[in-house]
């Protein structure tokens, strides 16, 4: 944000707004606040990317590595790919997310509470008509922590409240109240409810079937766009309160133990940029990496569809766990 907002370009912005009351004080907060931050802006409905779009603009350009006129693609289909650590000593666990908001709702750093309340009603209601291995329960992050202490099971099915980013962006507004999580019993399929969207869904396993993960996140979303309808747009794809998530908005990771490679920060770095990777710490964006656990995703997602995700996540770990070994 503090690359791309000059003089002009504020000056220009500074008195817009979107119909929902959007601006540019309340999209640039979270970045004023947090000097430190990656991106800096936030949208706060759909329509934040086309009254801010001169800054929006190129943000998104760089952080996708997209050039002007490039579109949002999509292919979800299933892949079948060979497990890249047969032997199960290096992949912990694989997770898929995509992010969701729903049309005619402002995003979630820009959201009252009554708006919550009637949003987490209508992604509720929809997600209990899933059938067969997306069939699940969702579990009140508010009535949790009303009713008793969490255990530890709870906790970590839960997400935490954002941090100071998503603080200063408006995220916890209201927090407990209308969140929680959806997921079904072996916990392989989850949607997180009003968290930095108004829905995460999330396919995880603890182990590196990636193919496995990722052809039932898709089922999940075949099944989920035929009742809900959801904020999309033909060169931005869906779209998201943070401009680093549109587009295909997946984000294909895994946690993986590399004990030489942690060792060689510079070699791990230079591998993973080379697939397009990035890293982050074992507790999320923003945390550190404990007991050599890295979290390896893909850094972009507009721009590459959602099966080139995941074949270009395949390639980068068959490499990684290549150099792994040899070292
Ligand atoms: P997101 O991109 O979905 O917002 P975050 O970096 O905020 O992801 O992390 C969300 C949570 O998911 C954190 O608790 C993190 O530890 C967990 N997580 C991320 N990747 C994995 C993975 N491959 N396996 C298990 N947990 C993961
Ligand atoms: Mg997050």
């Amino acid at each position: 944000m503090k690359k791309y907002l000059s003089k002009d370009i504020f000056q220009v912005l500074e008195s817009e707004s979107t119909e929902s009351g959007f601006t540019l004080e309340k999209a640039i907060r979270s970045g004023i606040l947090n000097p430190d931050s990656s991106i800096g802006i936030y949208a706060g409905d759909a329509q934040s990317y086309k009254t801010f779009a001169t800054i929006f603009e190129p943000i998104i350009h760089e952080y996708h590595g997209i050039s002007k006129g490039e579109k949002h693609i999509s292919t979800l289909e299933d892949v079948q790919l060979i497990d890249p650590d047969p032997e199960r000593k290096y992949i912990l666990s694989t997770r898929i997310r995509v992010a969701r908001n729903l049309k005619g709702f402002h995003f979630t750093n820009h959201i009252d509470l009554a708006q919550r309340r009637n949003l987490e009603k209508k992604i509720v209601a929809a997600l209990s008509d899933l059938k067969d291995d997306l069939k699940g329960e969702y579990h009140s992050l508010e009535l949790l922590t009303q009713s008793a202490a969490l255990t530890f099971e709870e906790q970590e099915m839960q997400f935490q409240k954002g941090d100071r980013f998503q603080d200063a962006a408006g995220i916890n507004s209201d927090f407990p109240k209308c969140r929680g999580v959806f997921h079904t019993t072996d916990k392989h399929f989850r949607v997180w409810v009003n968290e930095e969207d108004h829905m995460r869904i999330i396919s995880q396993d603890a182990s590196s079937d990636l193919s496995g993960v990722f052809n039932l996140l898709c089922k999940a979303l075949v099944a989920l766009e035929q009742t809900l309808a959801f904020e999309k747009d033909d060169t931005y794809g869906y779209l998201t309160s943070c401009p680093s998530n549109i587009g295909t908005t997946m984000r294909a990771g895994v946690h993986i133990r590399l004990e030489k490679l942690n060792q060689n920060r510079t070699l791990l770095t230079s591998l993973t940029k080379a697939h397009g990777l990035q890293i982050r710490g074992t507790g999320g964006e923003k945390t550190r990496v404990d007991n050599a656990v890295f979290d390896i995703s893909n850094h972009r997602r507009l721009g590459i569809s959602e099966v080139d995700i995941v074949n270009n996540l395949h390639q980068g770990l068959l490499d990684i766990i290549y150099t792994e070994k040899n070292l």
